[in-house]
């Protein structure tokens, strides 16, 4: 029997920067327990100024997305904090481009391996501690990419669609067990995944009269939404894509 009077616990899969760091000190500052699932346990971010508070529930586990047997494992360590798993964040994926005609195929198979199969396998292994605890939430981090054709980035447009569409399934696969599972899809955000792109003068000229607010989002507009979905905790919220991105996605 668990202790309830401890902290649920967030797994949060590469938390090792950008989006998913942020995700996890936010999770961890509104009271979670939260295990950084990455590549490498030691890459939790921790930032100068978070208090000891915070910082003691985040705690590093080590976990591969594209490898099943570390997936497991890491799931089964994400249960035993706390009181045990109440969701999950599959904010992990890449993100490779190039013209469509030349395109590697082991590179489009690299990019469903991570993206997909990866997020779909820690959905799967997550399933059977949110049962046995009662149910709880699953944020797929997928992306306004899912809805908009993107030159250069069709596999990694296909990944993030497969993600929408996984979330759908998910959710009503295992409504009854009150397992929540959505989709949110950020638009731009600067982190190391798009600093390159985002940094260039013409491309910022470019994005001030593409994106109605004017600007790319921070790691933290997507931080503090996922957290909020996790502390309102809305039983009858499921199975869609939320979308982040300043109204870029829905403007003509
Ligand atoms: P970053 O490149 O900054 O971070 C990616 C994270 O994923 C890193 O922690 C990386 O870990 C981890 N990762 C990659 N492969 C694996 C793996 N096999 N197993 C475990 N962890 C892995 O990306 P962002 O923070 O920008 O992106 C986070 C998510 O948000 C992604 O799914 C991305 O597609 C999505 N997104 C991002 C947008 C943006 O504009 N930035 C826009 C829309 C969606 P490691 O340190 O080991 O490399």
């Amino acid at each position: 029997m668990k202790n309830q009077a401890l902290p649920t616990a967030i797994g949060v899969t590469g938390a090792s920067r950008g989006i998913g760091a942020a995700t996890a000190i936010e999770l961890a500052r509104r009271g979670f327990m939260v295990a950084c699932l990455n590549r490498n346990c030691l890459a939790t971010a921790c930032p100068e100024g978070i208090s000891g508070d915070v910082s003691s529930r985040l705690v590093g586990v080590q976990c591969d997305i594209r490898d099943e047997e570390s997936v497991q494992r890491a799931l089964q360590q994400a249960n035993n904090l706390g009181s045990g798993l109440f969701g999950v964040i599959n904010n992990a994926g890449i993100a490779s481009g190039g013209p469509s005609d030349t395109y590697a195929l082991k590179d489009f198979e690299e990019t469903l391996r991570t993206n997909v199969i990866g997020t779909f396998s820690v959905c799967q292994s997550a399933y059977p501690f949110l049962a046995a605890n009662g149910g709880g939430i699953i944020v797929n981090i997928g992306s306004f990419w899912d809805r908009i054709g993107g030159k250069r980035y069709a596999a990694y447009c296909a990944s993030k669609a497969a993600v929408a569409a996984i979330s759908r399934a998910l959710a009503v696969e295992w409504a009854k067990k009150n397992i929540r599972v959505l989709d949110v899809a950020p638009g731009y955000v600067r982190t190391e995944m798009t600093a390159d792109h985002l940094d260039q003068q013409a491309m910022q000229e470019h994005l001030k009269g593409r994106i109605p607010r004017g600007y790319p989002g921070e790691p933290g507009d997507i931080a503090r939404f996922v957290g909020s979905i996790f502390v309102e905790n809305n039983s009858y919220l499921t199975g869609t894509t939320i979308y982040i991105d300043g109204a870029q996605g829905i403007s003509p």
